[in-house]
Parts: structure tokens; C-alpha cells; sequence
């Protein structure tokens, strides 16, 4: 069992993928081709917002929206700990502090209800993450920016098809940034990313910072990257974007069979009424984790912990540690991601929760 079986995927879409890869390799335009131009416009579409922008990936793609927003060293942007590192490091690379908020032990989003008492006057932005491929309970966030004037990112590399009130994630705030690494909802074979938004003045500057600063070829108005996505790798995310709807579907026909199985037994942060997970994982929540994580492996089944560390308790961030989150100290103790992806069979989804099971219940 593939802890997320990529393979599968492959090669029920070898055609449509090889082709656009053949297609890109005759014509030779291998930076900014017509597949990027084609990518962003159905991105957008899908999500909703007004403009995509692709970029080389969800981190950097984080970067340039800081950028566009015109963080400043010293500015504050409010985030959450509970998260891959890239969301405090692109804050960071800024000479912007992440101020941390801790999450809702529900979701292990970040909880709207921490944040006022943590707006000073350098705050500027609020990052939250849309973790596991659930949004965060982003009208609440919006309403405390508005309230501030500050401006809100959907860190949404883990939820680009995940839906909220209606709405889909990276269409839920004045920026979404997503991630096409190979292991998120929707991958490409290397490194990408994207950025959306509704905001026309934004999606300029973010075109220019995508390269270089330039307004026009050795034009430089501003200090940008090197961020854009190969035309390569937006090929590959047009092949597969056909397929989407459906793979979707499918991982929440895979979530449906774990929460059958865990109803009342096991805690599986499962998404709020209002709102739907793109399950990037499936996590569950296990006080014993430990006994859980090696029945797993005897029985040869992988699983991960997505993150043992919050981020505010890492070393190279010791220095912004300045309030306590033991919501997500708790979680990363005790959260377990299983084998999830559409193509898990239910029979495998079955074997696991029964492992999962017996071991909790040793
Ligand atoms: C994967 C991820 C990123 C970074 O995306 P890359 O494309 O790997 O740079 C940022 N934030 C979160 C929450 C992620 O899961």
C-alpha cells in the first residue's frame, strides 16, 4: 500500500499527460509557453477568483504575495504553528515577524477567536493555513482583517479544491496560494505553484515580481524573484485538471470509509457542516499515536505525522516564541496521516482503520 499512490494516477492518464509533454517539447517555448497562459485561466475559472498567476512554487508563491502586499522588515503577520514551515518562512525571508496564534483543536486551523488579542500596530497581514485540505474558517478571519484593515492569504497548498460555504478554498480571501509539489491534491512531477485572486491591482504586481520586477523586458519597477512554473509542469497540471472533479470525489469516498469505521471510536478532525476537504491527508487524532504508528508498520502499512513540531518550538524560530499554543503542542503528540489518495481501494481504507482500531483499543 502507497502511502499516496501517484502511479496509479499515472497511468490512468499516461495519454493526456505524455501528450502535453510532447506537445510542450515540439514547440520549444519552455518558460512562459502557451501552456502557462492556458493553466492560469483554468485555475481561475475552477476556483472562482479573477486571476491565477503560476509560480515555481507554494512557497514561493507565498513570498510574492507578501511582496505584493508590500510587507515590510518589521512588519507582524498573524499565522498559525500548526503548519509545514514554509508559511512562517516566507514571512521570515521578508524580515516580517510570524506571530503565532494557536489552532482549534476541532480542525487544527488557526482559531479566529485568539486573533484580535494579537493585532498590535505592525501587524499587517493573517496568514491561515487550510490544513489537511480543510478551509479554515475563513469569513471569521476576513471579518477581524476588515475590522484591522489588514490583509488576508489562504495558505491553501493543501486544499486547492476543497469548498467553504460555497466558495472554493483559494477563492476565500484577497489572496489564495497553492502548491503543485507532486503529494498535494493537485501535483505536477516537480515543483509549482500558484497564486489567486480578485484584486487586479495585486494580480500586476504579482506578474511583475514574478519575474524579476520587470514591467516590460529589462524594465525593472520593482524588486522581484525568478518564480515563474515551467511550461513543462503546466502541462502536466492541464492533464490532470481534467480528471480533478472526479479524483476529489474519489478521496472523499476513501474519507467516508475511515469515518465509518472511526464514528465514535477514533477522533478524525473531520470537516465543520459547512465547509469540504480536498484531503490532502487523512488525519486522525490518538492519544496513544505511538502504539498506533508501529501496529502500522508491522502490519506494513505507511502512515506520517504531519507536523511532530510546532512551528513557534523549532529552533531556527525559538526567537519568535512569545505565546503559549498548546493546542498545537497537543496535536503534534497526538495527529496520524493514513494512507489516503483517489485511488485508495475501500478494501485498503478498510485494513487500515482495522489496524488503527485494534491498536487503539489494546
Ligand atoms: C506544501 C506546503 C507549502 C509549500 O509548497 P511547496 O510547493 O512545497 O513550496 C506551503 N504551505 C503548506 C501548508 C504546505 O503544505
Amino acid at each position: 500500500m502507497e502511502f499516496i499512490d501517484l502511479k496509479t494516477q499515472y497511468q490512468l492518464l499516461r495519454d493526456d499527460i505524455n501528450d502535453g509533454i510532447q506537445r510542450v517539447l515540439d514547440h520549444g517555448q519552455y518558460i512562459m509557453g502557451p501552456e502557462v497562459a492556458q493553466l492560469e485561466q483554468k485555475l481561475a475559472a475552477f476556483s472562482g477568483a479573477r486571476h491565477c498567476i503560476t509560480v515555481s512554487s507554494g512557497t514561493e508563491a507565498l513570498v510574492i504575495s507578501l511582496m505584493a502586499l508590500g510587507i515590510q522588515p518589521g512588519d507582524e503577520v498573524i499565522t498559525t504553528p500548526f503548519s509545514f514551515i514554509a508559511t512562517a518562512e516566507a514571512i521570515v525571508l521578508l524580515g516580517a515577524r510570524p506571530v503565532f496564534v494557536d489552532v482549534e483543536r476541532a480542525s487544527g486551523n488557526l482559531d479566529p477567536t485568539l486573533i484580535a488579542a494579537r493585532i498590535g500596530p505592525r501587524t499587517r497581514a493573517i496568514m491561515p493555513v487550510s490544513l489537511y485540505g480543510q478551509p479554515a474558517d475563513m469569513d471569521a478571519i476576513n471579518e477581524i482583517a476588515r475590522a484591522h484593515g489588514l490583509a488576508v492569504i489562504e495558505d491553501a497548498a493543501q486544499s486547492f479544491g476543497a469548498a467553504y460555504r460555497g466558495l472554493r478554498s483559494c477563492n476565500l480571501s484577497a489572496i489564495g496560494c497553492t502548491s503543485f509539489f507532486p503529494s498535494k491534491p493537485l501535483g505536477c512531477y516537480g515543483d509549482g505553484g500558484a497564486i489567486l485572486t480578485s484584486d487586479d491591482e495585486l494580480a500586476r504586481a504579482m506578474r511583475e515580481i514574478r519575474v524579476h520586477g520587470q514591467s516590460r523586458r529589462y524594465r525593472h519597477t520593482r524588486i522581484g524573484v525568478g518564480g515563474r512554473m515551467d511550461t513543462l509542469q503546466c502541462a502536466i497540471v492541464l492533464a490532470k485538471l481534467g480528471a480533478f472533479d472526479g479524483e476529489l470525489a474519489r478521496r472523499r469516498r476513501a474519507a467516508a470509509v475511515y469515518d465509518r469505521l472511526f464514528a465514535g471510536r477514533v477522533d478524525t478532525l473531520a470537516p465543520a457542516p459547512d465547509r469540504d476537504s480536498a484531503y490532502a491527508q487523512y488525519t486522525v487524532v490518538l492519544p496513544r499515536r505511538a502504539a498506533v504508528q508501529s501496529a502500522l508498520a508491522l502490519a506494513g502499512i505507511p502512515s506520517a505525522v504531519h507536523y511532530p513540531l510546532p512551528i513557534h518550538l523549532q529552533p531556527a524560530y525559538a526567537r519568535f516564541d512569545d505565546a503559549a499554543c498548546p493546542v498545537a503542542e497537543l496535536l503534534a503528540e497526538q495527529v496520524l496521516s493514513l494512507p489516503m489518495g483517489p485511488y485508495l481501494a475501500s478494501a485498503d481504507a478498510e485494513k487500515v482503520a482495522h489496524v488503527v482500531l485494534a491498536a487503539t483499543a489494546n
